[in-house]
C-alpha cells in the first residue's frame, strides 16, 4: 500500500506524518514526475483551495490528477481537499475536480467560529476528534454519497465510493482512525 500526498500547499506533513504511524508508505506529489510511480490512494490536503487549484494549472498536474480520480482511483480531501472534489460549493462558483456528488459551502462557519475542536461519532469508529479551521461543510449529498458524520447537524464526513471527505483536520489530532478507515476503504475492508 502506497499513498500520494500532494503537496503543492498547505498541511501535507501532518498527512505524511499520520501515514507513518500507521505504516504506511506514502510520497509527496509535486510535479506531474511524481505521478509516474504505482501507488494506491491520493490525499489532497487542507490549506487554500483557490491557491491549490492554481498551482495544479501552473504545475501541469490538473489533468493527470483528474484523470486518475475520474478512473476511480481512490481520493481522501480534507478541508480544503473537500472542496477540491466536491461536485458543487454553494457560495463559489468556482469547482475543481468535482468528482463526488455533493455541495460543499466554504468557510461555512463564519469568522466567529474560524476554528474550533470536537468530538463527534464518525461511522464505524467511534468518537473522533475533529479540528476545523475556517472549514467547509456538506450542504447536500446525492447519489449513493453515505453521510460518515455530522456535527450540530452539519455534515462533516462522507463517502462515495473510492471517494472520502472530511470538513475536519483528522491530520492535525493525535488520533490516526479517520486515515485508517481510508486505508481499510482501498484495501476493501469498509
Ligand atoms: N477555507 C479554506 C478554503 O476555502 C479551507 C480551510 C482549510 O483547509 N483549513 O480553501
Amino acid at each position: 500500500m502506497k499513498i500520494g500526498v500532494v503537496a503543492v500547499q498547505g498541511a501535507f506533513i501532518e498527512h505524511q506524518r499520520t501515514l507513518n504511524k500507521l505504516n504506511v508508505e506514502n510520497f509527496l506529489i509535486r510535479q506531474k514526475k511524481d505521478l509516474e510511480q504505482p501507488f494506491d490512494g491520493l490525499i489532497f490536503p487542507g490549506g487554500e483551495s483557490t491557491a491549490m487549484g492554481k498551482l495544479f494549472t501552473e504545475l501541469d498536474l490538473f489533468e493527470p490528477l483528474d484523470k486518475l480520480i475520474k478512473s476511480g482511483f481512490p481520493v481522501f480531501g480534507t478541508c480544503a481537499g473537500l472542496i477540491l472534489i466536491a461536485e458543487k460549493l454553494s457560495n463559489d462558483d468556482k469547482k475543481y475536480f468535482a468528482s463526488m456528488p455533493i455541495t460543499v459551502k466554504r468557510n461555512a462557519y463564519g469568522r466567529q467560529l474560524g476554528s474550533f475542536e470536537t468530538k463527534s461519532a464518525f461511522a464505524d469508529i467511534g468518537e473522533v476528534p475533529m479540528v476545523f479551521i475556517r472549514a467547509p461543510y456538506i450542504d447536500e449529498v446525492r447519489g449513493d454519497t453515505k453521510i460518515l458524520a455530522t456535527v450540530d447537524g452539519h455534515i462533516v464526513a462522507a463517502r462515495y465510493h473510492n471517494q472520502l471527505g472530511t470538513a475536519f483536520h483528522p491530520e492535525l489530532t493525535d488520533d490516526v482512525s479517520v486515515h485508517k478507515y481510508f486505508i481499510d476503504m482501498i484495501a476493501k475492508k469498509v
